[in-house]
């Protein structure tokens, strides 16, 4: 839910607010329902409809007929007859996460009248559990078996009538598979567009530069919308029925609950989804719906969260309806991973290399179920592009693996006087005034003495990439820092267990496994010592092919200096790193921290094992021009052994799937990566593949 920056004491204030959301709410339900075609991501919606909820439980004096909490879905579009609904076509009431889930069936055993007295186990309903899939209500009617109307949702109580786009869906029978058949029945399911054929939509529009679809449920209502039923034919819909209404007088086969009702369905001739559960109580609820979070990422449509539904008939009848959607049921919608938020205040991160990251901080959201409050928001051009206001609502992003950052600023909810957040123009760190180049995005400090450059190169100097040294974390490397006890990389060699192990947080046991650590670190290879030291854009894929080429810090420098063609002659290393090179060395502050290092016992040199891998890698490099993405885990290998290996043959080891990706090598528990390879059509590997393919020389 958005948090205003100053809680909302009076009416006034609260009636303005929900006015400004009302406005705000209607227009995008009008784009999205009636023009198919969202102005606002989903996420931030439904917590801006549930910021208008909540003000209006506060006071239900705000409460507007036109407020989109007070009805169902969008106007009938123009152009379809509307026809009104036998039985109302009603939404259902969301729940964002287990303890909505509680609330919601507290209300339902209240209305029930089955809570029990206080410290008494609550009452065990038997539910259904289904998948809530991402596309649009219909309603189709039977008269004799026949199919004869089939209508949107709507608002609710009228929909439009897209009969004839209906019978182009090949999983709705135009005649029932039941004799006799009764003289009507209403049958309710969701029409929805699969994936893939939700990619080849779209990719055609891009072809006829047509605007594109947001998300397969917009498509959807924009197809089944289609005037043309050819045009409808040719999107190849599907359709999963999931309720119907009989007359009472109907003698034949009844279900009396969801259960049985999907079962009729099926037997009837609807295709019923098969991932649905019957549920005896709450808790199997939360299994089936943490569950489904994972599983439905392999499924070939989308789903946004599941929809419990009370079994028994009888009960939901005697629950009864609210004005917008049936009590008995609620749609449980997995975490979103965007959300809007209020901003508080720009802040700033010193990275390793001098480089100033600014950081929106807000007001703490939800985002795919971690609490945030801090974003990233890259450099200056992203921050003057996002044009960033004091009192901004804000749109936060988390997606999977990704780190916070700021999508984009929601200007239609910023105050009337508000001023542009700026970068700072000084050092957050060291105070020193910080310096932009021309043509160049990263502002940065270039005091070299700035403690926050010193603790980064030292953490980097010991991360798991570099010299991995166990035991010495953050929190430590800023108290050797702030107490002056550590000044260059080469310090944290003299340091002494003793001094170590009176620190905080510190005991002698500590103290000596972390001296133990940091000599160990002194045999790691030449590559790593390398990567290590941080230079501009030398990571350790570079690391690794220049140290390839040059064996020691001695040809290393004289090649960076003087031969700088020798360097990008490596191949991958281009202009830039030389020049980064070229520049380190010539520092005389760096040549002091070699000459340190060689004098505590670094080779700076290849070690035995690099020379025998740079041998076997100049020999072997049939891997040469593929890219590997690692996802999930390896029943042997280990992400760093499985990228090595493929390194030294040749292979580049990317992060990220993209349709550069040549194969992407796939372990247990493998995310979201193996459905965007699948979807990409990347070959898939699993490790004994990738065992083969490195030992099979060209
Ligand atoms: P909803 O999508 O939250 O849930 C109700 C719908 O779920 C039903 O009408 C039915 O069509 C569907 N459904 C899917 N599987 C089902 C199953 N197994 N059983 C029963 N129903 C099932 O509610 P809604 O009223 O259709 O839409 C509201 C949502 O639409 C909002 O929460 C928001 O996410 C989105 N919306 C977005 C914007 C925007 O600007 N992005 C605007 C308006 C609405």
């Amino acid at each position: 839910m958005v948090n205003t920056s100053q809680p909302l004491g009076s009416n006034h204030d609260r009636a303005e607010r929900a006015e400004e959301l009302r406005r705000l709410l209607n227009r995008a339900a009008h784009a999205y329902y009636v023009l198919d075609s969202p102005e606002m991501e989903d996420s931030i919606y439904d917590q801006l409809y549930r910021e208008l909820l909540d003000l209006e439980l506060q006071d239900s004096s705000i409460v507007t007929t036109d407020s989109p909490t007070q009805r169902v879905g969008g106007r009938p579009a123009e152009g379809f007859s509307s026809v009104r609904h036998r039985i109302p076509l009603l939404s259902l009431d969301n729940a964002f996460n287990h303890d909505d889930l509680h609330s919601w069936y507290g209300r339902l055993l209240k209305v029930l009248d089955r809570e029990p007295p206080t410290g008494s186990p609550l009452p065990a309903l038997a539910m259904v559990g289904e998948l809530k899939i991402d596309g649009n209500a219909l309603a189709l009617s039977y008269e004799d078996g026949l199919l004869v109307r089939a209508t949107t949702r709507g608002d609710g109580e009228q929909g439009e009538e897209i009969t004839a786009n209906a019978r182009t869906i090949t999983s709705i029978p135009l005649r029932l598979h039941l004799k006799p058949a009764p003289a009507w029945v209403e049958v309710r399911g969701e029409a929805f567009i699969p994936d893939a054929t939700f990619q080849a939509i779209n990719n055609e529009r891009q072809s006829r530069e047509e605007s594109l679809f947001a998300n397969p449920r917009n498509a959807c209502a924009g197809t089944l919308r289609q005037l043309d039923p050819m045009v409808v034919a040719s999107r190849r819909l599907d359709f999963f029925a999931y309720t119907l209404h009989l007359p009472d007088d109907w003698q034949g086969s009844t279900p009396r609950n969801q259960w049985d009702a999907l079962q009729w369905l099926g037997d009837a001739g609807f295709k019923v989804n098969p991932n649905a559960g019957l549920l005896p109580d709450l808790a199997s609820v939360e299994h089936f719906f943490d569950q489904w979070d994972n599983e439905r990422r392999q499924l070939n449509y989308a789903t946004d969260g599941v929809v419990v539904k009370l079994n028994d008939f009888q009960l939901q009848d005697a629950a009864g309806f609210t004005q917008k959607a049936p009590r008995w049921a609620i749609a449980l919608k997995y975490p979103a991973e965007e959300a809007p938020t209020k901003i508080l205040r720009i802040s700033c991160q010193v990275g390793r290399t001098g480089v100033i990251t600014p950081v929106a901080e807000f007001e703490p959201v939800s985002l795919a179920g971690t609490s945030v409050s801090r974003a990233t928001l890259h450099n200056a051009d992203r921050l003057e592009e996002l044009d960033l206001h004091d009192g901004d609502t804000i749109v936060v992003r988390k997606a999977g693996e990704i780190i916070p950052e700021v999508v984009r600023v929601l200007p239609e909810l910023r105050p009337a006087i508000s001023q542009r957040l700026k970068l700072p123009q000084i050092c957050p760190e060291c105070s020193s005034e910080l310096v932009r180049e021309q043509g160049e995005a990263a502002t940065r400090c270039i005091n070299s003495s700035c403690p926050a450059i010193l603790r980064g190169a030292l953490r980097h100097w010991v991360s798991k990439g570099a010299l991995d040294v166990d035991g010495l974390g953050s929190k430590l490397i800023e108290q050797l820092v702030d107490r002056g006890l550590v000044q260059s990389i080469a310090d944290l060699y003299r340091l002494d267990e003793a001094l170590l192990g009176s620190l905080e947080r510190m005991g002698s046991k500590s103290a000596e496994n972390l001296i133990e650590a940091l000599n160990a670190s002194r045999s790691q290879g030449w590559a790593k010592q390398l990567y290590g030291l941080g230079i501009h854009h030398v990571g350790d894929v570079n690391a690794k092919a220049i140290t390839t080429a040059f064996s020691d810090s001695d040809s290393l420098h004289q090649a960076a200096c003087h031969e700088p063609d020798s360097i990008t002659a490596i191949y991958g290393v281009g202009k830039e790193i030389a020049q980064s090179l070229q520049q380190w060395f010539s520092n005389p502050a760096n040549q002091l921290l070699l000459n340190e290092l060689h004098s505590l016992g670094f080779s700076l040199a290849l070690n035995e094992d690099e020379q025998t891998r740079a041998i076997a890698a100049a020999a072997n490099n049939h891997l040469d021009g593929s890219t590997f993405v690692l996802t999930g885990t390896l029943p042997t290998l280990t992400r760093s052994q499985a990228k090595e290996q493929i390194e030294a043959f040749g292979g580049k080891v990317s992060g990220s799937v993209s349709k550069k990706t040549t194969y992407l090598v796939a372990g247990e528990e493998a995310g979201s990566k193996l459905s965007k390879a699948q979807g990409l059509g990347i070959k898939i590997l699993d490790e004994d593949a990738l065992l083969n393919m490195l030992k099979e020389f060209p």
